[in-house]
C-alpha cells in the first residue's frame, strides 16, 4: 500500500482486485449478494473494492448502496443517470475500477463469487482474460438454452474472432486488458464480442450456472434478438455478403428464365399466360430487395448512431472506494 502523493491522506492506491456490479432492480438479491462475495474477497485477497454501478434502478437498489458506500470504504458506487442497459453498465464500471485485476459480475448471483479464487489463480499464472464457463444452466428453459447455443455457432462462423461457447459476462481481466476495453467506445457494444477482440492470454474456467436467486430477468425474448442481430452487425459484414451473393445468384436463375421464356415464345408463340410465373418472379425479387434494404438500414443505423458520437453514458453521482478517494 503506497500513500497516494497529493490531496488525500487516506488513499491506498491500487487495490489487488476490483469487483464491478452492474445494478439493475436488484434489492432482492443484493444484501445476500454483497454478503456472500466480502466473505469470499476476505478469503482471497489483501485489498479490494467492489464497484457497483447503478444502472437507473428503481426499487431502492440506489438507496440500499448508498447507504453501504457510507458504512464501508471497500465499497464504490457509479450511479448512471438512467437505465443505459447492462453492457453500457459495465463501460461505465470498466472506467472507474482501480483495481490490478478487475471481476465482472452479475448482481443476481446466477455468477457464484465463490469462483474468485480460481479466477485469480489463472490471473497469477499470468493470463489476461479469464472467462467462467458454465458446464450446464440450471433454471433456464429449453428454448432459452437451444437459442443461445444456437446463436454461438452462428457467430462463431460468421466472426473472424473466436467468441467463446457458454461463457457469459463473468470473467477476471488484468488491468491492461481494462484499459483495452476502455480505449473501445462504441455505443453498440456487443461485451462478449469485444472481450474476445481485445485479444491478451484468455483462458476458460469451467464451473455450474445457479438459477437467479430472486427478482425477474430482465432479458426477455425480444431483448435477446435484439442481443443477436446487436452481435452479429457489430462482429461480422456477412449478412451485407449474403445479400450481395443471394442477389447474385437471382440474377443468375432469372437470366435463365429469361432464356427459356424467350425460346419457349419464338417456337410456340404466347397466349396470353403467365400470370403465377410473373407474380412468382415480381414477389420474390421483391422479397429479397427488401431483405437486402434492411440489412444495409441494421448497418446504417448503426453508422448512424456512431457517427453521432456522444458519451456512452452521464454518472449523476460517483462515490470512490477509500482505495480512489
Ligand atoms: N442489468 C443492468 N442493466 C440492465 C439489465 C440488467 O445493469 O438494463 C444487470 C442486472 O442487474 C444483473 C445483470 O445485469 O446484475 C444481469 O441481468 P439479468 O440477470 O437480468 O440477465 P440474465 O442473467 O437473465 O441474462
Ligand atoms: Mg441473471
Amino acid at each position: 500500500m503506497q500513500p497516494d502523493s497529493a490531496s488525500c491522506s487516506i488513499a491506498l492506491g491500487a487495490p489487488v482486485l476490483s469487483v464491478l456490479v452492474p445494478v439493475y432492480n436488484e434489492i432482492e438479491v443484493l444484501p445476500e449478494f454483497h454478503r456472500r462475495m466480502t466473505a469470499v474477497l476476505r478469503t482471497c485477497v489483501d485489498t479490494y473494492e467492489v464497484v457497483y454501478v447503478n444502472d437507473g434502478s428503481s426499487d431502492g437498489s440506489l438507496q440500499w448502496l448508498q447507504q453501504l458506500c457510507a458504512d464501508d470504504p471497500d465499497v464504490a458506487l457509479v450511479d448512471l443517470s438512467r437505465n443505459f442497459g447492462k453492457e453500457i453498465a459495465m463501460a461505465a464500471g470498466l472506467d472507474h475500477v482501480r483495481g490490478e485485476a478487475v471481476v465482472v459480475i452479475d448482481a443476481d448471483l446466477q455468477d457464484p463469487p465463490e469462483l474468485i479464487p480460481r479466477l485469480l489463480e489463472q490471473w497469477r499464472a499470468g493470463f489476461d482474460n479469464v472467462y467462467a464457463r458454465r458446464r450446464q444452466r440450471d433454471g433456464e428453459t429449453w428454448l432459452k438454452k437451444a437459442s443461445a447455443s444456437w446463436f454461438y455457432r452462428l457467430i462463431g462462423k460468421l466472426s473472424r474472432v473466436a467468441i467463446p461457447q457458454d461463457t457469459g459476462d463473468f470473467r477476471l481481466l488484468s488491468r491492461r486488458a481494462v484499459e483495452a476495453l476502455r480505449a473501445l467506445r462504441e455505443q453498440h457494444r456487443f461485451m462478449k464480442g469485444l472481450f474476445a477482440w481485445i485479444g491478451y492470454p484468455s483462458i476458460a474456467v469451467e464451473y455450474d450456472r445457479d438459477p437467479r436467486l430472486a427478482g425477474q430477468t430482465k432479458f426477455n425474448y425480444w431483448k435477446l434478438w435484439n442481443f443477436a442481430i446487436e452481435g452479429i452487425t457489430s462482429f461480422t459484414i456477412a449478412p451485407l455478403k449474403l445479400a450481395t451473393y443471394l442477389g447474385l445468384l437471382v440474377a443468375m436463375l432469372a437470366f435463365v428464365a429469361m432464356a427459356v421464356l424467350i425460346a419457349k415464345t419464338l417456337l410456340y408463340g404466347d397466349p396470353v399466360k403467365g400470370y403465377p410465373s410473373l407474380m412468382c418472379v415480381i414477389l420474390f425479387l421483391g422479397g429479397i430487395q427488401l431483405a437486402a434494404l434492411g440489412m444495409l438500414g441494421e448497418y446504417i443505423g448503426r453508422m448512424f448512431n456512431e457517427v453521432k458520437g456522444r458519451p456512452l453514458y452521464f454518472t449523476k453521482q460517483y462515490v470512490p472506494s477509500r482505495h480512489a478517494r
